[in-house]
């Protein structure tokens, strides 16, 4: 449905062709609940998403971006502008020496952009292949597996203002990324959408194999080219694929305890899969609730999914209530348990503003 305007603006006028009015959110986000956006447009050139800024602040009207929509928990109806996010284009620039830096538009797919890295022979993200979503969206929680984050391989990112239209470079220090995490998941949330991210490769082998669920299936000294292929295995093997099977990946972060209660829990569970993380350890979430005995359960039309108890999925719901019923409860059992709170991997939309907007760092 198209939306009329009420006003004389030639340019505002001229908006009404991308913008439509209550649209079905199903298709842009995996675990496919059916709510709605009020405003909706898909944003294929910086120049567009510029324009779809300024209509949004003409009218004062909110902007929600959403890339792929895999690592998205949508609850409630969207108020204000949807935004997908299509922008296109990737560009190399090889040094000399051994980087090669990637210059790739955040609407590009980030498994295609990992694909294209390993063709050309370029070392740094094959760890990373076969996470949905675009490259755009892999800095705001900071992706990470196998041992590797995006921030390992990140450069900078090329953000704009939503309010002013902005656009400028943002050094990849400055981005408070850490686990799961980073600026644009918290106090940059409603003020900044990245529009490019710069990453910097290596042309000279230098492979991270030694994550488990990797070193022990690999046998001698393997090709960038097989280390990608294994990676797309073994998570082919025990992740669900969201278009087969709705779900947005990894539901909780695994939890970071103190060295005293890592201590306490060992005593009390022998078996207790955990790494050394900074001060503390990282347990092993999908582990705990695995043990809890939460794997494979289904609850009304959702449930945990049968290889991988971290991951829930949605076989049947068009809205999201038995998924927060079940989150609650899996939560719930993990802290009666192990006295350790879980904490939820995808972003809930719609986004609750933060009163921090913080100041950013801006480069040329
Ligand atoms: C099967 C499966 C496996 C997964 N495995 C992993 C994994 O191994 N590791 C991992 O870290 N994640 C994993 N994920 C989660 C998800 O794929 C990543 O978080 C991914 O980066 C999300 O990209 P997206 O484009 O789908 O983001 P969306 O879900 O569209 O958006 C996520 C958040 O980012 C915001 N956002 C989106 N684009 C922009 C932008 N350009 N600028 C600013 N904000 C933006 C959105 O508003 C939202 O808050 C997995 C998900 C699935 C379904």
């Amino acid at each position: 449905m198209k939306m009329r305007f009420n006003t004389q603006d030639a340019f505002m006028q001229s908006m009404e062709e991308s913008i439509q009015k209550n649209v079905s959110l199903a298709a842009y986000n995996t675990f496919r609940f059916a709510y709605h956006a009020e405003y909706f447009a898909i944003a294929e050139t910086l120049d567009s998403l510029k324009k779809l800024l300024a209509w949004a602040n003409h009218f004062n009207q909110t902007v929600t971006m959403i890339g792929g929509g895999s690592n998205l928990l949508i609850s409630a109806d969207v108020t204000g502008l949807v935004i997908i996010n299509r922008l296109s284009g990737i560009n190399a620039r090889e040094h000399r020496g051994n980087l090669v830096s990637l210059t790739v538009a955040a609407g590009e797919n980030w498994h295609q952009v990992v694909a294209f890295a390993v063709q050309e022979g370029w070392f740094g993200i094959e760890n990373l292949a076969l996470i949905p979503g675009t490259i755009g969206a892999a800095p705001v929680q900071n992706i990470g597996a196998y041992g590797v984050e995006i921030k390992d391989v990140l450069a900078r990112v090329q953000v704009i203002d939503k309010t002013s239209g902005d656009v400028y470079w943002i050094n990849a220090r400055d981005c408070g990324f850490a686990y799961r995490d980073s600026y644009f998941k918290g106090k940059w949330k409603d003020k900044l959408l990245i529009t490019s991210v710069e990453l910097s490769l290596k042309k000279q082998a230098d492979l991270l194999l030694s994550y488990g669920g990797l070193s022990d299936r690999i046998e001698g000294k393997p090709s960038l080219a097989s280390v990608f292929k294994l990676v797309c295995d073994v998570r082919s093997e025990k992740l669900p694929d969201p278009t087969m099977l709705a779900n947005s990946g990894s539901f909780f972060k695994n939890p970071i305890i103190s060295q005293a209660i890592h201590s306490d829990l060992k005593v009390r569970f022998p078996n207790l899969v955990s790494f050394p993380f900074e001060d503390g350890f990282k347990l092993a979430a999908g582990w705990l609730i695995d043990q809890a005995g939460w794997k494979g359960k289904q609850y009304q039309g959702v449930g945990v999914y049968e290889k991988q108890a971290l991951v829930l999925v949605n076989y049947s719901e068009e809205n999201a209530e038995p998924l927060l019923e079940l989150e609650a409860k899996i939560k719930q059992s993990i802290f009666e348990l192990y006295g350790v709170e879980l904490e939820r991997e995808p972003v809930q939309l719609p986004l609750t503003p933060l009163i921090e907007t913080g100041h950013v760092e801006a480069t040329n």
